[in-house]
This record gives C-alpha cells, structure tokens and sequence, in this order.
C-alpha cells in the first residue's frame, strides 16, 4: 500500500477529497494522507454493517476462527511495515512498537480460539417451585452492529482488542480510530481482507470524534459501543448513546507501592518502564510511586540512575527508549503542569525539560496529592515518588483518587499483599510487578472513573454478546 489511504467501506478504500494529513511525531513531516469520512460515509458504513450482520451472525465458529487465525499470521508478517507505522504515526520507539504488533498477533490468536468456546449453560429450573417439569439453558448471540472508537497511544492493539472479539462473537464493526494514528487500522483492515473477511464486516471511518463519532454513538443501529480514551469523552458518549451496551476503557493515574521487603532492584527496572515506556501515554503507566521510609533513600538513588539512563530520540532507532508526545500541545500541557507543581513547592529530581514534543522522563518528590500531576491524569512521562511509614496509609493513599484501573505492589510479605489485593479499589492489582503489566487474555478495565465493562478476549465478547435463555415446558 502507498502513504494515501482511503476510508474502508464494503470491503474497498474509498478516496475523498477531504483529507487528514497524518504526521511523523517525531519529524513533524506529514507521513501519510487518509480520506476522511463525510457524515454520508458513516451513515453508508453503519447501513452495509447493519445488512452484512444478517449474514455474516450466522458464519460457523470455525470459518470466524480461522479468519482471526490467519489475520494473526498476516500481522506477525508484516511486522516491520505495521512497527514502522506505529512508530511514526504514534512516536513510539520501534521496540516498543513491535511489541505491540506482537500483541495485537496474539489478540487474534485468543480471538481464533475463543471463537470456538462461546458457550452457555443449562439451568436447573426446577431450583424453583415454578420451575417442575421444565428444562432451560442460556445460549449467547451477536448483539449486531457494533461501534468501536479507539485512542491514539495503541493504535493497533486496542482496534484489535475490539474488532477481533467482535468477528469472533459473530458481529460487524464500523470502527473509528484516533485522528492521529488512523493508518495502522487501515493496514490492519487490508490484512482482515487477505485473511478472508466477507466485505462489509469491517468498516473504518476516520474523521472527528465529535462528527464521526457522535454519528456512530447515536445511530440506532448500532447495538454496541465499545469505546477507549479519556474519561471525559466516555462521559459524554454514555450519555448520548441511548439505550444500547456501553464498555468504557478510560484513564488512570495508577499507583505503586514499594514496600520495605521488596526486591529493590525489580522494582526499579519495572518502575522505570512503567513510568516512562511510550511517554507515559498508557493507560496503566505508573504516576503515583509510594515507597516505604526505610528504602526510599536506596530505591530513589537507583530510580534516578536507571530514569538518566533512557535514550531520548528517534522513534525509529532501535536504541531509542523515549520519543515524542504524540504532539506539542500535550508536552506543553504536561510541562506546565509541571510548573504548576513545583510553583506550589515540588522538586524536581530529574527531567522536566522539553525539546518540541520530547518531554524528557521526569521525576517529582514534595508533591501535594492535590496538585494536577497527582490528582488527574498526567499521561505523560512523570511520576511523583511519595515517602510513607504504614503500608495501610500508603493503601489508603493509593485509593484516594477517582480512578481505579490497576496498581502495583512490590513486597514478599503475604499479609500485607492479601491487604492490597482486598482493599485497593482497582480492576486489577499486580503484585511484584508494577501497574502496567497486561496480558491480552486477562479481564481488563476498570472501577470508579476507570471505565465500565472489561476487555481481554473472553471478556469483550461477553459484553458484545447477548445471551437467550431457553425454556422448555415439559409438563
Ligand atoms: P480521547 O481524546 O478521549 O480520544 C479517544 C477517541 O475518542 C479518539 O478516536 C477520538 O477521536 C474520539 N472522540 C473524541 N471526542 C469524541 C466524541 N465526542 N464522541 C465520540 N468519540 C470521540 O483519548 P486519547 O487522547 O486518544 O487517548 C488517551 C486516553 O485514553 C487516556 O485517558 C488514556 O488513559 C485512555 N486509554 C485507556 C485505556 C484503557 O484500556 N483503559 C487504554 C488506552 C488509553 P479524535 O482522535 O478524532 O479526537
């Protein structure tokens, strides 16, 4: 394919006249050109999903399944053009974005086989007294067309996070992904063709969220809306979408607790990735660091070295470790909130310079929990680093936010992980690992203003399910 990408509608790319310019985040040279979709576009792509669903809802498991396996397969072959996108459209540092090709690979591989186990259950009816003589059981079915809208920061593993599950469950997809990282979704949905996809089971509109998006949102047709991004947006799409299933991916503004037993040294390697792998722009990059008084001096010392350490650069240089924001405003915004913090009487310990989109890895200590970097979610290379006596206080402190997607703990003691894993208000808790660790088979999502619903394969297709009881009346 060459750098001018229409939309995707049927089966075909389709060229407008109106098109976005997608740039290198890092040279700032236009990278690629992508045809936006027009109001008609989006109306056209929900229609042709909403009449391939009656097809396609009834394609057998296997003939689902082995168009994911065979995605799976054209995705890990073309590992160098889908890293390469991603680094540039994303500003992500090629290693870091093969490991996402990688990830988006074994999405579709789970995908294939989750396919073939969507299943019920019998139910004993005649637990209740209405119930004699009657046998029941619960079967799932594709909910229909659905709607899925997807951020910038994994712009291939979170599309796939959302259109395998949604071909394995039977469904079709009118997929709008992030203005700024549109083309690895086109790539991705030229594979799905090779792959065998029947036209019109995928539909990729790119456009604005607040036209694209809206339309997509609240269109009656489409039965599900599957959404990843900021809190804020996820607020606005729950409220226009009306009667129909909603799953909300959002923010957090994780933390990790560090405690006096813990391996120091594998919780300064993982601190550092979590804190500054991708710029910080992950959902579960680790923002809130509580570290037990007895180790914070040690751990803090090592911290530093390993942050000073990190290669800053070119996204596509195989050393590089950070690269760009995915644009100049965001390192602006959180270099003043930066500012903001230390005015108020943080420090910086390392960092807090910025070249054009680069903001470098920074670490703050003397942070109020109310300062913005603390509070709200930076989404930028910045961690703050908090010295606490008990660990129930730095649990405590852990929670006192709106967010609840993951944490981290680092301890050996047994006690007081049980402690974590029962009072941390949290979608998930890792323990000896920091809050960024997923695999894609996992349920994940998050509580409070974290999300609603859970993703990882299995549990995506129970959200893009519906489930038919069936009651046999045998008396
Ligand atoms: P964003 O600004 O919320 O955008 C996400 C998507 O929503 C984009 O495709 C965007 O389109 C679209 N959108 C914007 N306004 C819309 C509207 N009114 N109606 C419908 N769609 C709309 O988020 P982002 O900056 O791309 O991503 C960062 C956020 O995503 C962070 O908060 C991060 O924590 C969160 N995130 C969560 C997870 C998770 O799994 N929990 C994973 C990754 C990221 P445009 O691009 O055209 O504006």
């Amino acid at each position: 394919m060459s750098n001018n990408y229409g939309i995707f509608i049927n089966g075909s790319f389709i060229e407008r006249d109106d098109k976005l310019l997608v740039k290198n985040k890092y040279s700032g040279e236009t990278f690629a050109t992508v045809s936006k979709a027009s109001k008609e576009d989006v109306l056209k792509a929900i229609e042709i999903s909403h009449k391939t669903f009656k097809d396609f809802s009834k394609t057998p498991a296997y003939k689902r399944a082995n168009i994911l396996e065979k995605t799976s397969s054209l995705i890990i072959e073309n590992t160098k053009l889908l890293s390469e996108t991603l680094a540039s459209e994303a500003g992500k540092p090629i290693k870091f974005a093969k490991g996402e090709v990688a990830r988006a690979a074994e999405t579709f591989k789970f995908a294939s086989e989750e396919a073939k186990r969507i299943s019920g259950e019998t139910i004993p009816l005649d637990a209740s007294s209405s119930g004699e003589k009657r046998k029941g059981y619960y079967q799932r079915y594709p909910i229909g067309v659905v709607g899925a809208i997807t951020p910038f920061n994994f712009p291939l593993n979170l599309v796939a996070h959302k259109v395998a599950p949604a071909i394995a469950a039977g469904n079709t997809i009118v997929l709008k992904p992030a203005s700024s990282t549109p083309v690895s979704s086109l790539i991705l949905a030229n594979l799905l063709t090779q792959a065998g996809l029947p036209n019109g089971v995928l539909n990729v509109v790119v456009g604005s969220g607040s036209t694209v998006g809206d339309i997509i949102v609240e269109h009656p047709l489409v039965k599900k809306i599957t959404f990843t991004g900021s809190a804020e947006v996820g607020e606005s799409i729950i409220r226009k979408a009306g009667i129909k299933k909603v799953t909300l991916e959002l923010g957090n503004n994780s933390a990790v607790i560090v405690d006096e037993s813990a391996d120091l040294q594998k919780a300064v390697k993982a601190c550092t990735v979590a804190a500054f792998a991708n710029s910080g722009q992950v959902c579960i990059s680790l923002q809130r660091l509580f570290v037990h008084e007895k180790v914070y001096d040690s751990f803090l010392d090592e911290f530093i070295k390993s942050t000073k350490s990190l290669k800053v650069g070119d996204p596509l240089l195989d050393d590089t470790d950070i690269g760009p924001m995915i644009d100049i405003k965001e390192a602006e915004r959180a270099e003043n909130w930066i500012k903001e913090a230390v005015d108020k009487g943080a420090k910086i310990l390392v960092g807090g310079g910025r070249e054009a989109a680069i903001l470098h890895p920074t670490i703050l200590s003397d942070v109020d929990d109310n300062m913005r970097v603390c509070r709200e979610e930076i989404f930028a290379p910045v961690v703050s680093v908090f010295k606490y006596s008990s660990f129930n206080e730095a649990v405590e402190r852990a929670n006192n936010t709106d967010y609840g997607l993951q944490a981290g703990v680092f301890t050996k003691d047994l006690e007081k992980t049980f402690y974590a894993i029962d009072n941390i208000d949290v979608g998930g808790v890792i323990i000896n690992d920091s809050s960024m660790y997923r695999a894609d088979h996992m349920p994940y999502g998050g509580n409070k203003r974290s999300g609603l619903g859970r993703e990882g394969v299995k549990y995506a297709i129970e959200e893009m399910t519906n489930i038919r009881m069936v009651v046999f009346n045998l008396s």
